[in-house]
């Protein structure tokens, strides 16, 4: 690409933890910042009348990392009235001035690197390595969108017409575009809809997840210092009913969503039941993953990338592996070795370098993940399940766990955390596997360990689903390398860091001019 559209485009450098001195600045800035209070505002405020919230560390309950000030219905109202009343101006700034803001806010986010990474553990339990690559992603989504935009926004495309006649399409924002966005990507998949959308020429109510308002509010901040204005992406931070009270209201254009397929369905038809403009819905939500597993894959290989797929981020990631199948004949094997590395993963502190497995979000889904067991083991099922040290009682820790099952359908849901399942099959029933996978309703990401190409075409043609990785672990999309996002009850597409994301959030105006 000529540098006027790819701009300053490098992936985010990220932080190299092999060195010393940088693993001290790390550790400096967590220490200096174990009991920094963050807060979360709305941008603007009609009163001070809204609700205030503490927000707990996932890892100590005594650890009240700040607050959040949700609004009231007022407050909501307002600052809707002044995103549509930015939209005009923010789309006439056109896309190549976009892009240079959304580069700036890149770079200001990669400067504070290091307090993002301090609060994505303190109020997300993450662990340094996935606090690091967290703040590459949200970069990464930044600086893509905007080259998105400089690609697609800045000037018309002409169309071919007879003579005298003159056809040409370009694309517009809609108007004002609601993000919300999960606790698992607390940064990412926070700054990336509204990336996104912003890129396209929409401004941006952007209601974070309850449980991680300040890193949302941090990110904010930084992105409003590097020239974003505060109409153009406001936050509003808040639960389910702050995000009803933004779903509901007829000057929505659209929502960009991350999070359970139940709440994409409630906002779904809380856009369908208003007045107002037939409004876009861009949905990712959950998975129900599996990865295949035959005799011509590789052991080390296997087990190395089942214990990323299904336990780092604590299995916290929507394309975590959740099923993994074995073929019969080397199941023992894999299973002994994987149940090694298992065994060999350090559940504890997010802050040290060496911790594997931090908690997960909080109490209610640690009790979501035990009564899972509780009831597999109930049902008979055989379970191995890591012991947790005590100091660990304290915080919304769960011991990881392997159970084995007989087929994906004892699983009623999706079980968002350290779990892994295990089902034996039969070489010959590979059609039958892919029938079943499919069959759940999800689609998101499969994984295939296999050395033998007509397997591997074979699933291929007929998985429906969205990523499919071979031989190697199934979680961690790159921003444009693998553009990321699933389809039935994972989602309606486009993928996110992909080339037909940006487009979604735009609408298409044709001129015609007879010359
Ligand atoms: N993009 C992430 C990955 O590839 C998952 C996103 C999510 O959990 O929503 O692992």
């Amino acid at each position: 690409l000529p540098p006027e559209i790819f701009g300053n485009r490098l992936n985010s450098a990220g932080v190299d933890v092999a060195d010393r001195n940088i693993r001290a600045d790390i550790l400096a800035k967590l220490d200096e910042m174990k009991t920094h209070q963050w807060s979360a505002t709305p941008t603007v405020l009609v009163d001070e009348g809204g609700e205030e919230h503490d927000v707990i560390s996932p890892q100590d309950p005594d650890d009240v990392v700040g607050t959040a000030l949700y609004p009231t219905s007022d407050d909501v109202d307002l600052a809707i009235t002044r995103a549509v009343n930015a939209q005009r101006r923010w789309d006439a700034v056109g896309g190549l001035a976009r892009a240079d803001i959304l580069e700036s806010a890149a770079n200001n986010l990669e400067a504070h690197t290091l307090e993002l990474i301090s609060l994505c553990r303190r109020e997300a339990g993450k662990t340094l390595i996935d606090g690091i690559l967290e703040v590459r992603e949200a970069v990464d989504f930044l600086r893509f969108y905007a080259s998105e935009a400089r690609m697609q926004f800045a000037s018309p495309m002409p169309l071919p017409g007879p003579t005298g006649e003159e056809n040409r399409l370009r694309l517009a924002g809609r108007g004002v575009f609601a993000t919300i966005s999960p606790w698992n990507f607390p940064l990412a998949i926070f700054v990336g809809p509204a990336a996104a959308a912003l890129a396209a020429g929409n401004t941006v109510i952007a209601k974070p997840a309850e449980q991680t308002p300040l890193i949302a509010a941090h990110a904010v901040r930084v992105m409003h210092e590097a020239g974003i204005p505060n109409d153009v992406l406001q936050l509003l931070p808040g639960g389910g009913e702050v995000g009803g009270m933004i779903t509901s209201d007829p000057r929505l254009a659209g929502v960009a969503f991350t999070g359970s397929t139940h709440t994409a369905r409630a906002i779904n038809r809380s856009l369908a039941e208003r007045d107002g403009p037939i409004a876009t819905l861009v949905a990712e939500t959950g998975g129900q993953n599996a990865m295949i597993v035959d005799s011509s894959a590789l052991p080390e290989q296997v087990t190395r990338d089942v214990v990323a797929s299904s336990f780092q981020s604590a299995g916290q990631r929507c394309s975590a592996l959740r099923i993994l199948y074995l073929q019969e004949d080397v199941a023992d094997t894999m299973l002994k070795m994987i149940k090694g590395a298992f065994e060999a993963q350090v559940i504890g502190d997010p802050a040290d370098l060496a911790t594997d497995v931090g908690p997960v979000i909080d109490a209610e889904a640690k009790q979501g993940l035990d009564d899972h067991v509780a009831n597999m083991r109930e049902r008979g099922f055989r379970v191995w399940q890591r012991d947790l040290a005590p100091e660990l009682q304290k915080g919304s820790f769960f011991a990881p766990a392997i159970i084995e099952i007989n087929s994906i359908e004892d699983l009623d849901k999706e079980n968002f955390g350290p779990i892994l399942h295990v089902v034996r099959f039969k070489g010959a029933e590979l059609d039958k596997i892919i029938d079943e996978i499919n069959s759940t309703g999800y689609g998101l990401t499969l994984g295939l360990h296999s050395r033998i190409d007509g397997t591997r075409q074979f699933v291929e043609a007929h998985a429906k689903v969205g990523n499919f990785y071979v031989n190697r672990n199934q979680i961690g999309a790159v921003v444009e390398s693998q553009p990321f996002g699933g389809e039935g009850l994972s989602g309606t597409g486009p993928k996110a860091g992909g080339p037909h994301y940006v487009a979604r959030f735009a609408t298409e105006r044709v001129t015609t001019i007879d010359t």
